[in-house]
């Protein structure tokens, strides 16, 4: 039994992956593609245990000299670039240890595995530094880059790359695997709207408290709308919090509203225990004033990125949200 095995959403995925071993067609470099708690780090790592394992299977044979080093995770062929804290770079020299590493043979089971994980965490020189080693592939050697961003890629490593994109499960089949964990009923809808309907997200979001503090954000949020609080307090209060996850959340319920907008009916709403305050909300709002809105909020996203005042950047967002409720579309900045 696999970890993977009743997560159906990877199991085509993982098929094309075992069959590029069998067939002795195993890419040199692939980039895998996929929202973040979608299963990218679980299929890439268990997809690299297979490739080191000396007696495998359809999986990873779990018990050979290989496979427990990589359970220890101290197998000196598998080679995993992180940054060092989440959301900082990958810096060049993690990069150049990387190549220096490369110049030696496999030492263990003639066959090495880089994982790169977040992929666009690099910064230009690593970029750089890595596309040397996809201009002169070793055999040898199999990169696995992971991302949920790949626009922020550089077209250079995306074109060497073989890619592998994993679309968001369908709801249903991401519901029936939380509850397979104990988590079901609306409690694990509200779960998934806030992973975005990435399943392992969700799962993770369960015990952290997450869901208080989106109810108590969207609460701020309508209050802001109404014009009962100060964009500038709201952005302070709240600029210890996750940037991402803000952003993340204002996308999700402006596409609802978008959707209720659109039909009466629920289907397709992300966020159905706050689908009332959200139809109420979209019958307000001028419906060019929120995909202006949601293009403002993607482009925040990517602003993220990089080195930006968040809460400044926070703060601007919020004035936009309130003056898409109250004023022309001329005055909303751009
Ligand atoms: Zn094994």
């Amino acid at each position: 039994m696999n970890l993977m095995d009743d997560m159906h959403w990877l199991a085509t995925h993982w098929h094309r992956l075992s069959s590029h071993v069998r067939c002795g067609r195993v890419p040199q470099a692939l980039l895998i593609v996929g929202r973040i708690g979608i299963g990218k780090t679980l299929l890439a790592e268990t997809f690299s245990k297979r490739l080191l394992c000396r007696a495998p299977q359809e999986y990873a044979c779990g018990e050979c000299a290989s496979c427990r080093l990589f359970e220890a995770k101290t197998h000196p062929d598998f080679l995993r670039i992180e940054p060092e804290e989440t959301g900082k770079i990958i810096p060049v020299d993690a990069i150049r240890g990387l190549i220096a590493n490369l110049a030696l043979k496999p030492q263990y089971s003639g066959r090495r595995v880089v994982l790169i994980n977040p992929a666009q965490q690099m910064n230009v020189s690593s970029a750089n530094s890595l596309l040397k080693t996809l201009e002169e592939p070793d055999e040898h050697t199999t990169l696995l880059l992971l991302t949920d961003s790949p626009h922020a890629l550089p077209a250079t490593i995306l074109s060497r790359c073989q890619r592998m994109d994993i679309p968001v499960p369908d709801r249903a089949m991401a519901l029936a695997w939380l509850a397979k964990q104990g988590q079901d009923g609306s409690r694990a809808g509200v779960l998934l709207a806030l992973a975005r309907g990435a399943p392992l997200k969700a799962l993770g979001l369960a015990n952290d408290g997450s869901v208080e503090k989106r109810d108590e954000f969207f609460s701020a949020w309508c209050d802001l709308a109404k014009g009962g609080m100060e964009p500038a307090v709201l952005a302070e209060e709240w600029s210890k919090y996750s940037s991402e996850t803000l952003v993340d959340w204002m996308v999700c319920w402006i596409m609802d509203m978008i959707r209720l907008r659109a039909a009466t009916r629920m289907r397709g709403v992300e966020n159905p225990d706050l689908a009332e305050h959200l139809r109420i909300l979209a019958q307000k709002t001028n419906l060019r004033h929120l995909f202006r809105f949601l293009d403002r909020l993607n482009a925040a996203r990517k602003m993220l990125l990089g080195q930006v005042n968040r809460q400044l950047l926070l703060e601007e967002l919020l004035i936009h949200w309130q003056r898409s409720q109250t004023k022309d579309l001329i005055q909303l900045p751009k």
